[in-house]
């Protein structure tokens, strides 16, 4: 594989610093729906690119869906040399707005382009903050062009996608139904629970 083109790829990929160094082999589960998640990110990636779904990781916060979804980007990128990018779902959303021009409608080719042709995306948090409608159609759009493109896309969320505390929205009830129904359509879901392992790292510092 050429170096020089993994590194570009790498450089393009957008991986935020804080995961720069996440990978497969350094996610250690604590559970069974963690070590579960493990073994399938592990099947995807000796599919892939033979895979017609992408992943829709659930869970609360802290469990690994950033760490795995980051593990598999890099493994994408770094064994097969495919262009893959990593977006927060709501700094996707704020570049989008920015580089809006309401007389043509559309945003930035710049910022459009990789988003929808990327062989792989992450979009990580979705549903972080409660969409408007413009971001439910701007979603809708991105969702829908790479699914008949037939590319495919990874995405977190928080939002539990049954009915939880009182008064806690569901993803449903978050992002709506029609667009739930799409992800799940183009998707493997992937539910992760567990205590968030940033305290868990903290409490055994203590302990020991
Ligand atoms: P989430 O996306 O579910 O909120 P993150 O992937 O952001 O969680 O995880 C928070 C931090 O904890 C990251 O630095 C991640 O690398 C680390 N982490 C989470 N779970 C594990 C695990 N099981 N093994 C190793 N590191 C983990």
């Amino acid at each position: 594989m050429d170096r020089q083109r993994i590194k570009r790829l790498l450089e393009q990929a957008r991986i935020p610093r804080r995961y720069e160094r996440c990978a497969l082999d350094s996610y250690m589960p604590n559970n069974a729906s963690q070590k579960k998640a493990k073994a399938d990110v592990a099947k995807f990636l000796e599919k892939y690119p033979l895979v017609d779904v992408g992943l829709l990781f659930l869970g609360p916060c802290g469990v690994g869906k950033t760490h795995l979804s980051v593990a598999l980007l890099k493994k994408m990128i770094e064994e097969k040399g495919d262009a893959g990018l990593f977006y927060g779902f709501d700094d996707l959303l704020h570049e989008i707005r920015l580089s809006w021009d309401p007389v043509s409608q559309s945003s930035e080719l710049s910022i459009m382009r990789p988003v929808l042709e990327a062989d792989l995306l992450v979009l990580d948090e979705l549903g972080k903050s409660k969409p408007t409608e413009w971001v439910r159609e701007t979603m809708s759009h991105i969702i829908n062009c790479r699914y008949n493109n037939r590319k495919l896309t990874v995405f977190t969320s928080n939002i539990l996608d049954r009915a939880g505390r009182p008064g806690e929205e569901t993803l449903s009830e978050r992002i709506g139904i029609r667009l739930r129904s799409r992800l799940y359509e183009m998707c493997k879901v992937i539910e992760i629970d567990g205590e968030d392992f940033r305290q868990f790292v903290k409490q055994a510092d203590y302990r020991f």
